[in-house]
């Protein structure tokens, strides 16, 4: 069933896969970034956030450390002062007393236990550098600057100096942070004589110079009363002034505060304080935001690209897929539908699909209704077998119920179907003794598979309705159906079969009952059966039943089978002659030997035979008889030449006067004479006497010439010269040369009697002889004789035909049944120009 064409596609149908899997892909690019947007952005910040924090706190330590390094470089001025030779040399003769009160000694100018060398290079210089005792009493000041000395130190630096003994100290002193070191002075015998102290205002200055000139994006360091929240001193007064609040400074910078860790023994809350400026961070902040505008950018435009491309792709491949799913399904279906080439596919599919699910449904439905209609048939088919089937067809369940019986089965036992239905079988069926073996039967077919047909087949005794009882033919066939176990019995009512085994049995007695040798032998010879008249040809043959025949017949049968021809023969035993026929059964591979004893009629042909030679010498004698005169003449002449010769060979003597050549000639005569005449007498001997038929091959001219010599003196009275035509070369034929001497014979002589009836001038006959076709030799008698009516030519060779007085007329009879017992024959014809001719053809044996 085709399908439909698809509806027509709305316009989104139409678009095709690939347009519709871009806008897709953009669409998932779109949504796939927007959802990351969301968090990539906040990381990025955080991201941001603690960095800036580490750097805030990177530099501020690097801020520190460079504050630390600077306090240290002014230690160590501090120390290689404190150290110095010049101090030393100075302090020598020095001696400070305790209770001197008197005012510190002040110097403008380089003092004299201070090295003239610069010693300052890039370090701020110091506001003042002390010489203290041993008790902190300040002894002489050094003032570098203008800045005066604080005067916190005048009366307190003692305090400084015993608690902390730390070189350097920092503190406030008028509200302005110092850093003091102090380093123990020695005289040159190393008496320690106080201290030398270096007094440096830590300002802007010197916090800007602390940083050596480091100070990213105007990056500022402070000192931070931690307390009061206020910065004493910055490296920019200008942007950031001393006394200025922390929380005023934290509108412009960001500030990182750190405890001095070098300068613990100061009682202050001091903090070194790292201040970036907020402008720069925003701008860092700034820089930040425009990077993260393009990553996001970036990474919108990668989204898409990629989600668009990957849709794409896939897009074009299922496309192709589907195509080729459209096209298979195509074939498979034989259905010119769905058009795929153009439209989105998935759609064109769709549509498909639903067509492709109706057409199931449809076909469902037509298999649903052609399987009922099968159901229909078969069931049809079933019932009409049912009804038709030759065999009774009987249906029973496990329980032995009958469930199904057909008509046959009706009309075999009498019991009509309504009646059947419902009983049980083995009791409705079989009588007393049967039922129990089909009792047996069922649970043997229940126990066993795959037998063979023949094995199925149980012959039992059933009942019919009527109580006649009657012999089946029974096979049964379990069905193993889904939920149940029926088995179907076939009955077959064999009454008919065997009363024709009984009257084949009887038939069979045929052939052992038969008088004539009845055999069968099959393929390779064996015999199979012999009838009890066959027991002279089995002794024959030297074979028993059961045997193989001797290999000559084996070989006949063979022959026999492959031709499939009847073949005849004789066999002849001491004291019988049996004529066989076998016949070839070629379908059973058999043959049949049907025997038949011809001993008597041998016997009598034989005797036939002996009469038919009696018949033909008598004939002999006869015709020897009529032609005795001319016999007698014939001798004669020998007999007369002999008397001459021996008279004159007397006379001779007697006259004493001629020679004994003479006598000898005559003697020699007297003998050739008694020779002629002594041969004319074996021939007629030979003709006359009484012998055994012999047979040998002889030239029929000789024999024809032989003949003729025999009857020239007949010929010669009837003033007849037998012409001879005879063949050149020889012509041999294998004869009994006396009996067809004597068929000869007889023509000649009738042909003679027949010149008789002409004038003596019309008189001719002629003796030809030749060969036919190089396998018959043909001898003809021609005479120029009165001839034979046509009327009587037929009656020619029947016996006692005769025109003669003196006739027997056997002479034509006698020379036929002689031509045939040659395998010949003989015929005669009148001659166009007046006379007959008779014709012998006789087998040559040239050609064999
Ligand atoms: P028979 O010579 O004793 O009569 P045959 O059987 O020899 O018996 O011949 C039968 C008859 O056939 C003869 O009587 C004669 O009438 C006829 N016949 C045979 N040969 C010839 C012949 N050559 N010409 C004419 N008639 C012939």
């Amino acid at each position: 069933m085709p399908l439909k064409r698809p509806h027509k596609l709305s316009l989104s149908r139409r678009i095709p896969m690939p347009l519709m899997s871009v806008m897709i892909g953009l669409f998932c690019g779109l949504l796939v970034w927007a959802l990351l947007d969301q968090v990539q952005p906040q990381a990025l910040r955080s991201i941001f956030n603690q960095e800036l924090e580490t750097r805030l706190d990177q530099q501020a330590r690097e801020t520190l450390i460079r504050f630390d390094n600077y306090v240290l470089a002014h230690t160590s001025t501090a120390r290689l002062l404190a150290n110095h030779r010049q101090l030393a040399n100075y302090l020598e003769p020095v001696y400070w007393f305790k209770g001197d009160t008197d005012r510190p000694k002040q110097y403008r100018s380089t003092p004299p236990w201070l090295p003239r060398s610069t010693l300052w290079q890039s370090l701020v210089r110091p506001s003042h550098i002390l010489l203290l005792d041993n008790d902190g009493g300040i002894r002489e000041i050094y003032q570098l600057g203008e800045r005066p000395l604080p005067a916190e130190l005048a009366g307190a630096t003692e305090l400084l100096l015993s608690e902390q003994r730390v070189q350097a100290n920092l503190t406030t002193l008028g509200d302005l942070p110092y850093l003091l070191i102090s380093e123990t002075a020695e005289d040159a015998t190393g008496t320690e004589m106080g201290f030398l102290m270096l007094v440096a205002p830590i300002d802007a200055q010197f916090l800007a110079a602390s940083q050596q000139g480091v100070s990213p994006n105007g990056v500022l360091v402070g000192i931070l009363e931690a307390d009061e929240q206020r910065f004493l001193a910055s490296s920019d007064q200008f942007r950031l002034p001393p006394q200025q609040r922390l929380s005023a400074a934290e509108s412009d910078f960001l500030v990182t505060a750190q405890s001095f860790s070098e300068y613990e023994g100061s009682t202050l809350n001091l903090q070194f304080a790292t201040l970036v400026p907020r402008s720069v961070v925003e701008a860092m902040r700034d820089r930040v935001a425009g990077l993260e505008r393009r990553q996001r950018l970036v990474a919108a435009f990668t989204f898409v690209s990629v989600f668009t491309l990957v849709f794409f792709l896939l897009s074009a491949r299922l496309n192709k897929i589907l195509q080729r799913v459209s096209r298979f399904s195509q074939r498979a279906l034989g259905s010119k539908q769905p058009v795929i080439e153009r439209g989105n596919q998935l759609f064109v599919l769709e549509d498909w699909i639903h067509q492709f699910i109706q057409l199931v449904r449809d076909t469902r439905e037509e298999m649903r209704q052609q399987h009922e209609t099968e159901m229909h048939e078969s069931e049809m088919l079933k019932q009409a077998i049912m009804e038709t089937a030759l065999d009774s067809i009987i249906t029973i369940d496990r329980q032995g119920v009958i469930i199904e019986y057909n008509p046959t089965a009706e009309q075999t036992f009498g019991h009509c179907r309504e009646e059947a239905l419902g009983k049980v079988f083995a009791e409705l069926i079989f009588n007393g003794e049967s039922r129990p073996r089909f009792i047996l039967l069922l649970a043997d077919v229940l126990s066993s598979r795959d037998r063979l047909p023949d094995e199925m087949r149980h012959e039992l005794t059933a009942v019919k309705r009527d109580g006649a009882v009657f012999p089946v033919e029974l096979a049964i066939k379990p069905i193993r159906l889904k939920n149940r176990l029926a088995f179907t019995i076939y009955m077959h009512d064999i009454s008919n079969r065997r009363r024709i085994e009984l009257e084949i049995r009887s038939l069979a007695k045929f052939a052992s009952e038969s008088p004539s040798p009845i055999l069968r032998v099959n393929r390779r010879g064996v015999i199979l059966y012999a009838n009890g008249a066959s027991d002279q040809l089995l002794s024959y043959w030297g074979c028993e039943r059961a045997q193989t025949l001797p290999l000559y017949w084996r070989h006949r049968v063979t022959d026999i089978l492959g031709s499939g021809e009847d073949w005849q023969t004789q066999v002849i035993g001491a004291t019988w002659v049996y004529s066989l026929l076998l016949t070839p059964v070629v379908d059973l591979g058999y043959v049949n030997i049907y025997g038949r004893d011809i001993t008597a009629e041998r016997e009598a042909e034989r005797q036939a035979r002996e009469h038919q030679q009696e018949l033909i010498h008598v004939s002999r004698l006869s015709t020897m008889g009529e032609m005795a005169t001319g016999l007698a003449h014939e001798l004669n002449q020998p007999l007369s030449a002999i008397a001459n010769y021996a008279n004159g060979s007397v006379r001779r003597l007697q006259a004493s006067d001629r020679g004994a050549e003479d006598i000898l000639y005559a003697l020699g005569q007297i003998t050739a004479q008694a020779d002629r005449a002594g041969e004319i007498i074996k021939r007629l001997r030979a003709l006359v006497g009484k012998q055994t038929p012999v047979r040998r091959i002889a030239d029929i001219n000789e024999v024809a010439r032989e003949v003729c010599s025999f009857v020239e003196f007949a010929a010669r009275k009837a003033g007849v010269v037998i012409e001879q035509e005879f063949s050149l070369g020889t012509l041999p034929v294998k004869i009994d040369v006396v009996q067809i001497e004597q068929v000869l014979l007889n023509l000649i002589r009738n042909a003679l009697d027949a010149l008789l009836e002409i004038p003596e001038d019309e008189r001719s006959l002629v003796i030809q002889t030749s060969c036919r076709e190089g396998e018959w030799v043909l001898i003809r008698v021609l005479d120029s004789g009165a001839g034979i009516r046509d009327a009587d030519m037929d009656r020619l060779f029947e016996p006692f035909y005769t025109t003669k007085e003196s006739g027997m007329g056997m002479g034509l009879v006698i020379s036929r049944t002689i031509i045939e017992d040659h395998n010949g024959t003989i015929t005669a014809e009148q001659r166009a120009e007046g006379g007959t001719c008779f014709s012998i053809l006789l087998p040559s044996t040239l050609s064999r």
